[in-house]
């Protein structure tokens, strides 16, 4: 058994000093992901600072019309506020595709941007795996990757990014606020998270002692959708996910934002079918051209190469539900 401190500080002052005199603490919202990672002893803090107490738990209108969501929003309140569930459906619909409803309840919206692969190899103390103990290698590569990515991914790590609520951020162009001793830092939800390269443990853009404290969405899209494909119908990871925008004028784009889930490491714009559709017809046959233009990089390995076609039609059959 190890022993380790616990803090509930009550302002965010407090947390972020807490943090900077203790570098191997870890910030606790829901404990979805960090509980189960202290049981499988990935993550060994010396001390966790419970930030469910901090005053970061509202859902804010913004003047000029964005919204603001404080980091300990719970994942299930959030899905269902009225100015997500209205303005932002994509995001209220990736949130209740996410887990499970006792998990949405529990889970923050600070602990969702940060959960860590469920990549089966990272939680396998005996497997090798360059995400969890940099330098051993990867068991995925050559062994069952059927879960894993296509996209962005390198010779030392194939890992998906498992959140769903990401995905709609991404397209959405959310933006993050992270606060340390240091100062507020404002990071593009886009920019967040990092690709692995040879370096698959640095995730995300957060320094060691920075707190997630809100993220911003910019004034709602005219319409958005979430679609997510999965093995069974609840409290699965994504084979596919695909968050969309689109604005339609005369038959033709005039606005398209489009994000995927599930086949990359991080939540992944889709930028080269997005500058495709912009003033294309906004028909089945540009939707496919794009979607082909996005997949084109893809790497698919013999468990997954599925999921490149999958891909492909999940954009097609999401732009299509859209189109007016
Ligand atoms: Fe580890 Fe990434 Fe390989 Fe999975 S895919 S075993 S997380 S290095």
């Amino acid at each position: 058994m190890r022993s380790l401190a616990y803090v509930r500080p009550a302002d965010v002052a407090a947390a972020v000093r807490a943090i900077g005199a203790e570098p191997d603490a870890k910030f606790l919202g829901g404990g979805t992901n960090l509980v189960d990672l202290m049981r499988e002893g990935i993550e060994r803090p010396a001390t966790v600072i419970d930030v469910t107490a901090l005053p970061l738990d509202e859902v804010e209108e913004l003047r000029g019309g964005g919204v603001r969501i404080g980091a300990t929003v719970r994942n299930a309140r959030l899905a269902a506020h009225p100015l997500v569930r209205t303005r932002y459906p994509v995001l209220s619909q990736a949130l209740l595709s996410g887990a499970s409803a006792q998990l949405r309840n529990m889970a923050t919206v600070g602990g969702n941007l940060l959960q860590r692969t469920r990549c089966p190899y990272f939680y396998d103390g005996a497997a090798a795996c360059n995400r969890r103990e940099p330098g051993s290698g990867c068991a995925a590569i050559g062994g069952l990757s059927r879960d894993h990515a296509v996209l962005g991914v390198s010779d030392a790590c194939i890992a998906t990014h498992p959140s769903d609520m990401c995905v709609a951020l991404a397209a959405l162009d959310a933006v993050v606020e992270v606060e340390s001793v240091r100062g507020v830092r404002r990071v593009p939800l886009t920019g967040f998270h990092r690709l692995p390269g040879d370096t698959p443990h640095h995730e995300t853009d957060l320094a060691g002692d920075e707190l997630v404290t809100a993220v911003e969405l910019p004034p709602a899209p005219v319409t958005s959708r979430y679609r997510k494909v999965r093995d069974r119908a609840s409290y699965a990871f994504a084979l596919v996910s695909v968050a969309t925008a689109l604005e339609v004028e005369d038959g033709v784009v005039t606005g398209v934002r489009l994000a995927l889930g599930g086949v990359a490491p991080k939540p992944w714009r889709a930028s080269a079918a997005e500058r495709l559709l912009l003033g294309a017809p906004a028909t089945a046959e540009s939707y496919r051209r794009a979607a082909e233009a996005e997949l084109e990089p893809a790497v698919g390995r013999p468990d997954n190469a599925f999921k490149i076609e999958l891909a492909r039609r999940t954009i097609v059959a999401t732009l299509r539900e859209l189109t007016p």
